[in-house]
């Protein structure tokens, strides 16, 4: 039997093809999405990489990763942050009746927790968080070993619970929320501001940058922390620090075992890895334990939850 998984990212699509029981993909494919993408072309960019990827066999089932807001009952996208004309789209729908086989749709932080719960980080945690850290950060929660998606599907919005009231304004309208801190672009735009407000600092960024701060990306600025710039280490700690906040009062509030964490800024060195861990440790009571780890899927956990997804559809309809 096989399983089609498929990963709506916000600049990327990827599809695999996986055998049920299957730990590696039978085929892979990813494209990045054109720079004028709005929902048809992304479904239909998707739908030819899935048709060549199956080769003229059927999927028994579909799991599917979305990077937005979806109701997962109906599996509706509600909309994209990153590309035009998503709103109350039927994907579910639409696949069922393209590929004749069950799908199942969720948010992509929901399924990478699913991903990692199943197959990386996660196994044999019965409660976990997944946070990842990028272009945004967002965030998705299995307890009890199924995934809690809050009862109007919102729950796992680590990203936008404030750390600081008094801080910077966060794109979704409110001050100091940890993704206005710690995801990569709030980061570049933090130090191009400070490079301007102080000629004489951040040297090694601007080598880094090589003097074009409009350059300047999450990677950079961790290039620049390895490298001892001062400007650099600050951001990235600064970062640390409000994930570490969000991270401890999530810890006492829910107390699960462990939280993983993925994405482009999670890369980062000791400046920012150390502060997280000690700053979520001092936020938390002393009787709350957890960890706190690395993805072990890497940006493959969307795709292997979407599999775990179509998995559990095939089991359901075997019960
Ligand atoms: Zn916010």
């Amino acid at each position: 039997m096989l399983i089609l998984a498929l990963d709506f990212g916000g600049t990327k699509l990827a599809a695999a093809v996986v055998k049920k029981g299957d730990r590696h993909f039978q085929s892979y494919q990813r494209t990045l999405s054109p720079p004028k993408a709005n929902s048809s072309t992304d479904i239909q960019i998707m739908r030819s990489l899935a048709l060549e990827l199956l080769n003229g066999e059927k999927p028994a089932a579909i799991g599917v990763s979305f990077g937005g807001p979806v109701d997962f009952k109906t599996g509706t996208v509600r909309l994209s942050h990153h590309v035009d004309g998503w709103e109350n789209t039927p994907l579910k729908q639409i696949l069922e009746n393209e590929f004749q086989a069950p799908a199942s749709v969720d948010n992509d932080a929901n399924v990478a927790a699913l991903g990692e719960h199943r197959y990386g980080a996660g196994i044999n945690y019965e409660s976990l968080c997944y946070i990842t850290v990028s272009t945004g950060v967002g965030g998705g929660w299995i307890l009890n070993s199924k995934p809690w998606r809050g009862s109007g599907g919102m729950a796992g919005e680590i990203g936008h619970t404030v750390v600081d009231p008094s801080g910077p304004l966060c794109l979704c309208g409110k001050r100091g929320c940890v993704e206005r801190l710690a995801s990569g672009p709030y980061m570049a735009q933090e130090a191009r501001t400070r490079l301007q407000i102080d000629l004489n600092c951040g040297h090694i960024l601007r080598r880094i940058c090589q003097y074009q701060p409009e350059n300047i990306t999450g990677l950079l600025i961790n290039q620049a922390a390895e490298n001892g710039d001062k400007i650099a280490i600050e951001i990235l700690k600064k970062a640390g620090w409000a994930l570490g906040v969000g991270i401890g009062n999530a810890a006492n509030l829910i107390n699960p075992q462990r939280f993983i964490l993925g994405g482009g800024v999670t890369k980062a060195g000791p400046h920012f890895w150390e502060t997280v861990q000690q700053v979520a440790r001092q936020i938390a009571l002393p009787e709350v334990e957890f960890e706190i780890v690395s993805a072990a899927l890497g940006d493959e956990a969307p795709l292997w939850g979407a599999v775990a997804m179509a998995e559990d559809l095939l089991n359901k309809s075997s019960e």
